[in-house]
């Protein structure tokens, strides 16, 4: 296996000047959660000419399958790279900038994709040496719910498939880190719209009117008590909420006002508990007040679990390789944003792990930032961390 890491890693290598091109393509060519007709495109155009097994419009989005079948029998690993970016107009003053107005790869998906692309080509021109089957999973939509993932596996991405592994860049993490973390790995989440309805009337009259702000202040404030008096102190959940609608003239009351915000947990046993205070607290505010309501709450992406096995070989594999870019190995603990991949987490034994982007003197900003910046070679990194990966579960497997 050494062997052929090392010619892995000598082909990867060499690619780097294409991986950057790619990236940076998509990264002026970006396209919205299920709208991503061209960059599926691009990516089909790509696996064309190479030997390798490719489905495309997987569940009738824009998914791509790309199967590449090693010379011997072995297990059937699935490793995961979406490609959607996000509503937000691009100020990092790049030479690939986005050129598109409003909309922007703002959190790396521009390059995992790039790096799959590149990994996959040097497996296929390895393929003859590898033991068992390699499926990249090309997503589109993980930033908007109900998420890409859930397609792709009601299409069947999953069917046969032992282990999915996954990789995000990460802008505030330092260049050369690869983390990981075993067990609950991102949280869970839920969005919520309120509206509350009261009745409209004059400043100078508040007892003909219901003033919807009074009664929606009150919620804002007796909700931020579920994470202080509800949660056991030991479990997180955050409670946010991001929009209130309270915008009029200085003597109007507002008939109605419109709340919006979101819920994260980490453990899924924590989220009944949350929307169980929530809807209690919102009913009996409303009552008190008289107001009428209307609730949309929707659960959406699960709290991403990482396999304890499967974790610990993507530690074991990164220990072996000894990457010359890669700095240290970190075991991060969890990270609180969501992530559609732990739909694939649910089904298979999986691990999502990170690969830090933020080189020392260039800037740094979060993710969905509009001048979010990753340095590319934490790319060429992804690449081998995944590569590396990839072979020795190929060869090695996961411990049971
Ligand atoms: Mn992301």
């Amino acid at each position: 296996m050494d062997d052929l890491r090392a010619q892995l890693f000598t082909l990867l290598q060499q690619k780097e000047a294409e991986l950057i091109r790619i990236r940076r393509h998509f990264h002026e060519h970006p396209e919205l959660s299920f709208q991503e007709t061209e960059t599926a495109k691009y990516i089909a155009d790509f696996y064309a000419d190479k030997d390798c097994d490719v489905q495309t419009k997987v569940g009738g989005g824009n998914g791509i399958l790309v199967d590449i079948h090693g010379g011997k029998k072995g297990p059937f690993l699935a490793i995961r790279a979406d490609f959607d970016a996000l509503p937000i107009q691009e100020d990092t003053g790049l030479p690939f900038a986005s050129r598109t107005p409003n909309v922007m790869h703002a959190c790396g998906h521009d390059g995992h994709t790039a790096y799959m692309m590149i990994l996959a080509a040097s497996l296929i021109e390895l393929k003859d040496q590898l033991a068992g089957t390699i499926r990249i999973i090309h997503q589109p939509a993980e930033e908007v719910p109900p998420g890409g993932a859930k397609g792709m596996i009601e299409a069947g991405c999953l069917d046969g498939v032992d282990h999915v592994l996954g990789i995000h860049v990460m802008s505030m993490m330092p260049l050369g880190d690869v983390l990981y973390h075993a067990g609950s790995v991102h949280t869970g989440r839920a969005t919520f719209k309120v509206v509350m309805h009261g009745k409209g009337g004059h400043g100078s009259t508040p007892q003909d009117a219901n003033d919807t702000i009074v009664a929606a202040s009150q919620f804002v404030t007796a909700v931020q008590t579920i994470v202080s008096r509800r949660i056991d102190p030991f479990d997180t959940a955050t409670v946010t909420i991001g929009s209130f609608d309270g915008k009029g003239s200085a003597n109007v009351i507002k008939d109605s006002v419109t709340l919006e915000g979101d819920v994260r947990i980490m453990k899924e046993e924590t989220r009944a508990i949350v929307e169980k205070e929530f809807k209690q607290i919102l009913s009996g505010i409303c009552q008190s007040f008289g107001i009428s309501y209307e609730l949309d709450y929707a659960n959406d992406y699960p709290v991403c679990v990482n396999d304890a096995k499967t974790t610990e070989m993507v530690a074991k594999a990164l220990n072996e390789a000894k990457i010359p870019e890669v700095k240290q190995l970190v075991k991060c603990g969890p990270q609180t944003p969501s992530e559609d991949f732990a739909y694939y987490a649910k089904e298979r034994p999986s691990c999502f792990f990170f690969v830090g982007a933020h080189k020392e003197g260039t800037p740094m900003y979060p993710h969905h930032h509009p001048k979010f910046y990753i340095d590319e070679d934490c790319l060429l990194i992804a690449a081998k961390s995944m590569g590396a990966a990839v072979l020795y579960y190929l060869f090695e497997g996961v411990s049971l």
